[in-house]
């Protein structure tokens, strides 16, 4: 299938956009601040000024569709967000597809697609088709930053759900996290201790150093020795791993790959999260492999791409 695709990454602070090809490699990209206190309309423009960038720079080039992956909960049957947190004003509700096909007009032609979904879930189609999980028929993709999130796709498809939340990990109920309030409002969950907001908030608990400010400046202590962010880091990366181990036994993923900033904290994390993961996991789970992401800020752009092509060949 010849032509190319539009790929867009809407993130809480950065939009980035790109023309890919049929193999979903980028062959230009722009990127610019997602502006997202502004609302839908300000988001939405700054893709569409990308767009025509871009488009501007490759005037010979066929354009077939336009793949999207956005912060807040998609139904990705209508290119519509169901639900958002703060980070985008007024985002809950915003016709994605349907606005962008609009603003880009003439540019785009009527047989093309939009293709819009969640950036986690767009993060995991470019790891499961071209990175970590390349070659895998299925894969559970989590990425551990300032949030935790996660992308499931079994036998090649997207797991997206009844209700537009499948793999959201975030919020599966994890033991270690009971003393610690969730981002949802309950207590328990994964993401209360497992995310880089989790993990530090863990570690006051524990009664660091209330000077500190961040789930790095933690890393760093914890590489120095100190005894509150040694526990701190183990302790959370032991919530993530005891909740791969429960995701894994109802899914069976060919594949488990982690990214994000958190994992990049290195051994000190990697390590007791396996050991957690090792000690839940019954004897079936226990060669499955647990990866490092391999794409890093490409994959959602190059999983958006995919998707973009999948849909236009009638295959999301
Ligand atoms: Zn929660």
């Amino acid at each position: 299938m010849g032509g190319i695709v539009l790929a867009v990454d809407i993130g809480g602070t950065k939009t980035v956009a790109a023309l890919a090809d049929g193999d979903d490699v980028i062959l230009d990209e722009l990127a610019a601040p997602t502006r997202g206190a502004e609302g839908p309309g300000a988001v939405i423009g700054t893709v569409l000024r990308l767009a025509a960038r871009l488009l501007d720079r490759a005037p010979t080039a066929r354009l077939r569709g336009v793949g999207i992956g956005t912060a807040g909960v998609v139904d990705v049957r209508t290119g519509t967000i169901v639900s958002s947190t703060d980070t985008l004003t007024d985002w809950t509700g915003t016709p994605v597809a349907a606005l962008v096909r609009a603003g880009l007009g003439s540019r785009l032609p009527a047989d093309a697609v939009v293709h819009v979904q969640n950036d986690v879930d767009a993060h995991a189609a470019g790891e499961f088709r071209h990175g970590a999980a390349a070659g895998a028929d299925s894969a559970l993709v989590i990425a551990v930053g300032t949030g935790v999130g996660a992308g499931v796709i079994l036998d090649g498809r997207s797991l997206r759900g009844a209700r537009h939340v499948a793999g959201e990990i975030a919020h599966v109920p994890t033991p270690g996290a009971g003393h610690l309030r969730c981002p949802c409002g309950r207590v328990g969950h994964l993401e209360a201790i497992g995310s880089g907001i989790g993990l530090y908030r863990h570690y006051l608990t524990l009664g660091g150093d209330p000077s500190e400010t961040d789930a790095r400046g933690i890393a760093r202590r914890a590489a120095a020795g100190e005894s509150q962010a040694v526990q701190a880091v183990r302790d959370s990366a032991a919530a993530v791993g005891r909740a791969i181990a429960a995701a894994a036994t109802l899914l069976d993923p060919e594949r488990v790959v982690i990214t994000g900033g958190v994992p990049e904290i290195g051994e000190p994390w990697w390590s007791p999260m396996d050991a957690a993961f090792r000690s839940e996991a019954i004897d079936a789970l226990q060669d499955l492999p647990i990866v490092a992401g391999t794409l890093g800020g490409h994959a959602p752009l190059r999983g958006a791409a995919a998707s973009a092509w999948a849909a236009l060949k009638g295959t999301p």
